[in-house]
């Protein structure tokens, strides 16, 4: 009863709690915040230091006493109480600069597809500590999928791959459940990790994982393109241990990333292995549908495309179709309860 006064009042939030990337949308206003998954530690007093943007400034840049981390490794809750803060503290955020009147929100919380009974409650619990009236959860690549606009309640095979931080998840969804899935735990941290390797292996030189993410963003491809590529990258001369700066080519990054990249081809390709084949059908007319911050690398689309033989399109904004995806559930909760997952805790 209390709880349905509280609802009539109430903001609802839906939270994107991405391995590379937290984004919080507030029902009625969109997408409020979106920064870093990162929190800063001081290690000597156990304080937390800094959480999102201000945090990310500081990765690798931070005095041996103060850690900056990302709490979610592979997309699961790996350190509990710094991603319960993390949440606190944007919930907070959302709660004190909107509606500091207002009874604690409701949650909707976007979770990887295939996580156990534990790491859902953990979830759960993180949000309901952080400050959640209650706490619901939505598999991302279900809300992915309704991001990106796809009919997924209808009985017509919907195929949607989300290229994150930590995970790629592959799903098939058909009349709102998801009917054939993979989850690899390479995404685009991997793939900046393939740079920092080849550099090291190539070129003698020590990369920071920032400087591969941005040679990645500049110049990274899956498809040898037209116009030639290329880029300076400095880091440390592991031979002589001074400053080196080397010239890399696309040629050479798509080298570095080709078995990333080709992992998540074949993902996608055993997920239609699986995939009953009238689905298959219903995929091949509408096309796959890339999300996540990974589907813009430079012709990834075309990639996966040739090696299924399947039209491919990327969702419009890749990187907000987790949040758009809890909006849209959050919005019409009667119609799209069904694609929650579990039983809500309350307090
Ligand atoms: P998560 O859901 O795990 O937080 P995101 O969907 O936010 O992940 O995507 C983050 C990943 O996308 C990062 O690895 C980032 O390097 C990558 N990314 C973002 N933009 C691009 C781009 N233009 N080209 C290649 N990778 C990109
Ligand atoms: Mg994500």
């Amino acid at each position: 009863m209390l709880n349905r006064l509280f609802g009539a009042f109430s903001h609802d939030i839906g939270i994107d709690l991405g391995t590379a990337n937290t984004l919080v949308y507030v029902r009625g206003k969109g997408i409020v915040i979106n920064e870093p998954s990162v929190v800063a530690i001081n290690q000597r007093t156990k304080q937390v230091v800094a959480i999102g943007q201000e945090a990310q400034i500081m990765v690798g840049k931070t005095p041996s006493h103060i850690v900056a981390t990302r709490p979610l490794v592979d997309g699961v809750v790996s350190d509990f109480e710094v991603t319960e803060q993390m949440l606190k503290y944007f919930i907070d955020r959302v709660h004190r600069e909107r509606f500091s009147l207002m009874p604690r929100p409701r949650v909707l919380i976007g979770i990887p597809y295939g996580v156990t009974e534990v790491e859902r409650r953990a979830a759960e619990e993180a949000a309901i500590n952080a400050g959640a009236r209650q706490a619901f959860l939505i598999e991302e690549p279900v809300a992915a999928a309704i991001g990106a606009r796809l009919p997924i309640q209808e009985a017509t095979g919907s195929m949607i791959v989300d290229i994150g931080g930590g995970t790629t998840e592959v799903a098939v969804l058909s009349l709102g459940g998801i009917v054939a899935s993979r989850s690899i735990r390479i995404a685009g941290d991997e793939m900046n990790e393939d740079i920092v390797d080849y550099a090291r292996d190539n070129f003698n030189l020590l990369l920071g994982e920032r400087t591969a993410e941005k040679i990645k963003h500049d110049i990274g491809s899956a498809f040898p393109m037209k116009e030639k590529l290329e880029r300076p990258m400095r880091g440390r001369d592991l031979v002589t241990g001074l400053p080196r700066e080397v010239i890399i080519n696309d040629e050479q990054v798509r080298q570095a990333l080709s078995k990333s990249i080709t992992a998540i081809v074949e993902a996608v390709k055993v997920t239609i292995e699986e995939t009953p084949p009238e689905l298959v059908a219903d995929i091949m007319e509408r096309g796959i549908i890339l999300a996540g911050g990974g589907a813009l690398l430079r012709d990834l689309d075309h990639l996966i495309s040739q090696a299924t033989q399947t039209k491919v399109f990327i969702a419009d904004d890749p990187l907000t179709c987790v949040a758009r995806g809890t909006g849209v559930v959050l919005e019409d909760l009667e119609t799209l309860e069904s694609v929650l997952l579990g039983s809500a805790l309350k307090r």
